[in-house]
């Protein structure tokens, strides 16, 4: 449920074998492919006109089936590609031909010379009528010797999706060669059942190379100081991602690849961070400048661009109190669409100067009591806008609209993108692709009220108003309205959804003191007031409590904050709300006392890697005192406190690589009777003892759970115990040890939640009813993963996801994580529907 697992889980993403289920508006849409199919058409959706920007790859402009199947190739035993139509325009059809074969993936090639430097992503337009024979589908491209390789994702529906895979995202396999020298995309879509599917692709193109605007990455600097890695990335990252916040698209380059061949063209390019720029770089930059390019730094202007752009370098200057440097103000100035007030938090900043007749003060520095500071935040000259500190991701929709001030200054164009971009942006969200598809299928929902007509009504008006606003060029004033269409679309989705009887609606909390700024009275009074009736708070760790404790260290942070499981079991009786009390076993916890994890490693009570790494946080789940702490700790809870439950979480190894300590030689060779030669190959190399071993590792996690699970319940008849576990309980009892299934066969559980953190609603589905079988009579609240979505807070996700709950009668489900904006932006938009009461 943390980090950790949430990575771990990453991996069975696509487990192979993988069945996808249709949806029943598939099914009526397959119906009618069928039909075409039989008249000897094939009946695809409306493909969406190109959104532009992109560059084509490729246009299938082939005169003949032959030349097509020369360029795209199909590759071991793949049936050949062909050409489609869909609106005129040219596809391409990709038979995945898993019947009756035995090819582990279908598979094409392209071969093609990109350079790729300074692009942001490549895209594609993919439709398939039915997914479910596909596992999952990787998308790769070839440099010199190595590839860069991403999974993508395609949910199985009546329309065309687009696919943006980012360059950022690509992991590398072997050693390519660098972006420049890209030659040939592969397309896999690799075996899930052996049943026959197509695949339809359009529009292949590669994105931001050719835009107006570039942001150059500061590298350089990280030759000197590998520490300097992660905040060039970061802040590099902040203003990208803003900019597609509000659809300006944009190339990326790392200050290495810099020439002045790649800044031809530009109009605008951004130094977010650079602290050092070399002199091929600054005679690149010289070049674009006195060519008419504008320039947008932040932090540190290179003091020889300063002439060109008149403005001063200026000095570093650290914050003299704190909160100092807490807003950005405009002062005088033409920089049209500043924003009135900018939080940035600042610790310091380069306090550059305007030149007299060539530039000046546009923006200031406010302190945190809203004092004038008098230091510079922006100045800007005919050329150039340069702001005195990084660009920092708080104040988040201020900030967008700043960075679109800074730039629109210089490309009057992105206003008018910018507006274009909120206003379509507005309605497509959850199954909706248009305000008017939206406003048409919530009133039919079976929850929709009056409060709902009034919203959409109020949307409908909100919408009319961006676009008269639009059309009147006043840029700014349509996106505001746009922002608030889709808040209004958002809610009146949410209100218009119909809750359920009887069912667990559980939320986990990572943080042993509950939500920033919150109370755990008020933070679970705002749980119980949107109906939902229980909580797995993190208060243990294997090395750390959260409580006065007898068995684990206790948190420094106890004296002063107090016991915190006592605050949230009270609070939870209160309000009516399940207590069930988070334990991670076995890893100790990021907070731990260093004198308790040398004393764990001092006894040799640590994990060890295959390779002989020592994991100095994992406690060895086969030593038997360490077996003995994981229950004892869990059983204090469950007998010092009154609470509902107890819940494991990491009851499992971190990987199939542990646990090849001293300890566990010697544990398996007395639970095998003899002695093994060689250590640990031979557990790898010979099948039985394979098997021997992984029913080692899997005995000691069971252990724990069955000695807690007997014990708590003599303590208390009542008390519920719980466990978060990994999805993919075939492949995990191997890999991880962790056997939840026969959990369930003897009733240590009470209920089990398996943490399907998938944004893909066909993988949740297809995951909740294979662990339905699983699980048997207890019952599975499936893990939701809310907070692991790259749109955090998606709260219709969030809905379509409960209703699968309900559709397949699990009886509940279990939300990852209760945090500050879920309690703010998510909880109540579930109160007014989904889980109403
Ligand atoms: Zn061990």
């Amino acid at each position: 449920m943390n980090t950790v697992d949430k990575c771990d889980t990453m991996e069975n993403l696509y487990p192979l074998g993988i069945v996808m289920i249709k949806s029943s508006r598939i099914s009526v849409f397959l119906a009618v492919t069928m039909i075409a199919a039989s008249l000897g058409a094939e009946a695809l959706p409306p493909l969406p006109d190109r959104s532009g920007g992109g560059e084509m790859v490729d246009r299938f402009e082939y005169s003949s089936a032959a030349s097509l199947q020369k360029a795209w190739r199909s590759v071991s035993g793949t049936s050949p590609a062909t050409i489609s139509f869909s609106g005129g325009r040219k596809i391409l059809r990709l038979p995945c031909n898993f019947r009756g074969t035995e090819i582990s993936r279908a598979c094409w090639d392209f071969d093609t010379a990109l350079d790729m430097t300074a692009s942001t992503a490549i895209q594609f337009k993919l439709f398939s009528p039915d997914t479910s024979p596909v596992s999952h589908f990787t998308f790769y491209l070839r440099s010199g010797s190595g590839w860069y390789a991403a999974p993508f994702d395609h949910s199985p529906g009546s329309a065309w999706s687009t696919v943006t895979i980012e360059k950022d995202s690509m992991e590398s396999e072997g050693a390519p060669a660098g972006w420049s020298r890209i030659d040939r995309i592969r397309i896999a879509a690799w075996r899930g059942e052996s049943r026959d599917t197509t695949l339809y692709l359009a529009d292949l193109e590669t994105l931001g190379g050719k835009a107006d605007i570039v942001i150059i990455r500061g590298d350089a600097a990280v030759g000197h100081d590998k520490k300097m890695a992660k905040p060039i990335a970061q802040f590099a990252r902040t203003v990208a991602q803003q900019l597609k916040h509000f659809g300006i698209s944009h190339a990326f380059l790392s200050d290495q690849d810099v020439t002045r061949e790649r800044l031809k063209g530009k109009k605008l390019v951004i130094l977010p961070y650079n602290p050092t720029v070399t002199d091929d770089v600054l005679s690149a930059l010289e070049h674009f400048i006195n060519n008419g390019g504008k320039l947008l730094c932040f932090y540190m202007l290179p003091e020889r661009l300063g002439p060109l752009v008149g403005i001063r370098r200026g000095t570093h200057m650290k914050q003299s109190y704190p909160g100092q440097f807490a807003s950005i103000r405009p002062t005088k100035g033409n920089v049209l669409g500043l924003p009135v007030l900018t939080g940035q938090s600042s610790w310091n900043i380069y306090k550059a100067q305007p030149v007299e007749g060539k530039s000046s003060v546009v923006g200031e520095w406010y302190d945190v009591n809203g004092e004038a500071t008098g230091e510079p935040a922006l100045i800007a000259s005919k050329n150039c806008i340069v702001m005195t500190h990084v660009f920092i991701d708080d104040d988040p929709l201020n900030k967008q609209d700043l960075l679109l001030a800074m730039t629109g200054n210089f490309i009057p164009e992105c206003w008018l993108q910018a507006a274009k971009y909120s206003i379509a942006e507005a309605s497509t969200f959850g199954p909706y692709d248009s305000s008017e598809d939206a406003s048409a299928r919530i009133s039919k929902l079976p929850g929709c009220r009056s409060h709902t007509r009034d919203l959409l009504n109020s949307a409908r008006s909100l919408l009319d108003q961006a676009r008269k606003h639009l059309s009147a060029e006043r840029f700014a004033e349509a996106r505001t309205a746009a922002g608030k269409v889709r808040l209004k679309l958002i809610e009146a989705h949410c209100s218009a959804q119909s809750s359920a009887g009887s069912e667990t609606r559980a939320f986990w909390c990572h943080s042993a003191f509950g939500i920033d700024g919150l109370s755990w009275d008020a933070a679970i009074k705002l749980l119980a007031d949107n109906g939902f009736n229980a909580i797995m708070p993190n208060m243990l760790w294997g090395g750390v409590a959260y409580y006065p404790s007898e068995v684990l260290p206790t948190a420094p942070e106890v004296e002063t904050r107090g016991d915190q499981v006592a605050a949230c079991a009270a609070a939870c009786r209160k309000y009516g709300v399940e207590c069930h009390v988070w334990k991670v076993n076995w890893n100790m916890g990021w907070k731990t006392d260093p004198q308790f994890l040398k004393k764990m490693a001092d006894h040799d009570r640590v994990q060890v890697h295959f390779n002989g790494t020592v994991s100095e946080r994992w406690l060895c789940p086969s030593h038997p005192q360490n077996q003995k702490l994981e229950i004892d700790a869990m059983l204090e809870v469950a007998r010092k406190y009154d609470v509902a439950g107890i819940h494991f979480d990491y009851i499992r190894y971190p990987g199939n690589d542990y646990c090849f300590c001293k300890g566990c030689r010697s544990r398996f060779e007395k639970a095998l009777g003899r002695k093994i030669a060689e250590w640990p190959s031979e557990v790898r190399n010979d099948g039985a003892l394979t098997t021997k071993w992984q029913d080692f590792r899997r005995s000691n996690i069971t252990r724990v759970v069955s000695s807690v699970s007997s014990l708590a319940r003599q303590q208390n008849p009542d008390i519920k115990i719980s466990a978060a576990v990994f999805p993919n309980w075939q492949t995990d009892r191997d890999n991880v040890a962790q056997d939840w299934k026969l959990w369930c066969e003897k009733r240590y559980l009470d209920f089990v939640c398996p943490m399907d953190y998938t944004p893909s609603n066909a993988q949740f589905e297809n995951r909740v009813k294979r662990q339905k079988e699983w699980a048997g009579k207890v019952p599975v609240y499936p893990g939701i993963g809310l907070s692991t979505w790259s749109r955090a807070g998606n709260v219709c996700k969030l809905i379509d996801q409960i209703l699968i709950t309900r559709r397949h009668r699990m009886g509940g489900f279990t939300v990852f994580e209760y945090g500050a904006s879920e309690a703010q932006a998510v909880v109540p938009l579930c109160g007014i529907g989904i889980t109403g009461r």
